[in-house]
């Protein structure tokens, strides 16, 4: 029985971890360009 089981942290954006932006480490932060700062995955 092979399931295929993806990491589903609720519908969380795995690149900002649902924050929606990155933080920089030169100050500041970025919007996602995954989600578009939505911080929800597709
Ligand atoms: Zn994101």
């Amino acid at each position: 029985m092979t399931v295929f089981k993806k990491r589903a942290t609720g519908n969380h954006c795995p690149y900002c971890a649902g924050q929606g932006y990155f933080q920089l480490r030169l100050g500041g932060s970025e919007t996602c360009s995954c989600c578009s700062g939505s911080g929800k995955n597709k």
